[in-house]
């Protein structure tokens, strides 16, 4: 009876150990298959990476790509007994052309209870490769450029253009595609760099993702900017910086609310007209020539390099990016140009501030304002009443500071006033 018995519980415990091992190795699973990019569109440089992976070890792979009917890419691999298996295809590598391609890819795992195709799977993804990058035709001839100041560009570009812009170190200007089909780039040259520095590209970018980059040879004529020097004295700071005295903490000096205003705050208030810069019309606004403040003197120049001295010590030095215009007390300011209000409201060291959206990344900014006449979403026509000059923000006597900026960049605006300079600087096909 014991025999009996002890046969009994091998045998059980053998059935059970059995299991345990065929749960252990049971897969149902096929191999997962993942194929990277996930796009249907190719590109000259796109490289197709392939993972597989599987519960249980891999036995073979096969992929094939094949054009045409001719199989173009074949890899094959068998007992590879891993669980996983990656592999990257570089299609520049191989000799494809423009047009649809298939890529097949098939899996099989060593796993001992394949129940009918589980062990096996098989993929079969079709492309198409487009490695033609963009051509782009420019249609003004010699356009030229002075530092500081900005250009013009129109060009035509392949019809499956997704996107084009222009780099000029790590600065990208875009492009606008106009009804006519052709496109419109202002392109700005940063007063801060030189003819010598100054080496624009223009880049076009298609549905695929291919890319053409062409050296744009634009004369660049040299400027140089006039010192300035600004004298803070203690009747300036007891009348201005109770203006300010809210942002800073209790018991700060005002020489020292001075000097961070002009530092600190100048720069974030560039940083928010470099973003309010993204907001513009696809298409220009502006006609003609830029209107000035009427009757005006000018009283502080574009990217003046100004020194700021306190009781005879320099204590700052900063760039003007704008014009001061002067005129009598509250005198009326004109919208320089026709367009779409983008901002009306405090804005740091400029005070009250109105900026006009003139499309294409073209703006212009008025500062200082004693009263703001017009509020955003508000179209202005050239001309038009947008508010009063004053002495808003970090300034002692009554003027507007009038800037031009192009895609956040500030320019020099005396020269937009000028018919001629517009002619050839500014000048596109309708
Ligand atoms: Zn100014």
């Amino acid at each position: 009876m014991k025999k009996v018995l002890f046969y009994f519980s091998t045998i059980i415990s053998t059935i059970a150990l059995a299991a345990i091992l065929c749960a252990f190795l049971y897969d149902n699973n096929a191999p997962k298959i993942s194929i990277l990019p996930e796009v249907e569109l190719l590109n000259q440089n796109t490289e197709l990476l392939i993972n597989i992976t599987d519960k249980s070890p891999l036995e073979s792979i096969i992929i094939k790509i094949i054009q045409n009917k001719k199989t173009v890419y074949s890899f094959s691999k068998k007992n590879i007994l891993k669980n996983s298996f990656k592999l990257s295809i570089p299609l520049k590598d191989y000799p494809l052309e423009q047009g649809e391609i298939s890529l097949h890819v098939t899996a099989q795992d060593t796993s001992y209870y394949p129940i009918g195709h589980k062990g096996f799977t098989r993929i079969n993804n079709k492309y198409l490769l487009d490695i033609t990058a963009p051509t782009v035709h420019l249609f003004k001839k010699n356009p030229q450029i002075i530092q500081g100041n900005a250009t013009i560009l129109q060009f035509s570009a392949s019809k499956d253009t997704k996107e084009a812009y222009v780099r000029v170190n790590d600065e990208a200007y875009p492009a606008f595609l106009q009804e006519n089909g052709l496109y419109l780039l202002i392109l700005p040259q940063h007063w801060l760099l030189s003819p010598k520095e100054f080496k624009p590209k223009l880049y076009a970018v298609d549905n695929a993702g291919n890319t053409s980059i062409t050296d744009l040879l634009i004369p660049s004529q040299a400027t140089t900017f006039p010192p300035d020097k600004i004298f803070v004295t203690n009747k300036f700071l007891n009348k201005k910086m109770p203006d300010f005295i809210k942002r800073f903490p209790t018991g700060t000096e005002y020489l020292e609310m001075y000097l961070i205003l002009n530092g600190h705050t100048r720069a974030e208030n560039r940083e928010t007209l470099k973003k309010l810069s993204e907001q513009t019309a696809t298409s220009p606004l502006w006609e003609g020539t830029f209107m000035p403040l009427p009757n005006h003197n000018i009283r502080g120049y574009f990217a003046d390099t100004r020194s700021y001295f306190f009781e005879e010590k320099i204590i700052d030095k900063q760039r003007h990016l704008g014009l001061d215009l002067v005129s009598i007390k509250n005198a009326d300011i004109p919208a320089a140009n026709s367009g779409k209000v983008i901002y009306a409201g405090d804005l740091g060291i400029y005070g009250n501030t109105v900026v006009i959206d003139h499309g294409l990344g073209l703006q212009t900014l008025y500062g200082h304002m004693s009263k703001m006449l017009t509020k955003v979403g508000d179209t202005v026509e050239r001309g038009a009443l947008i508010g009063k000059t004053g002495i808003s923000g970090l300034t002692g006597g009554d003027h507007v500071h009038f800037e031009i900026i192009v895609h956040g960049v500030a320019i020099d605006p005396t020269t937009w006033w000028d018919k001629a300079w517009l002619r050839q600087y500014m000048r596109y096909e309708k």
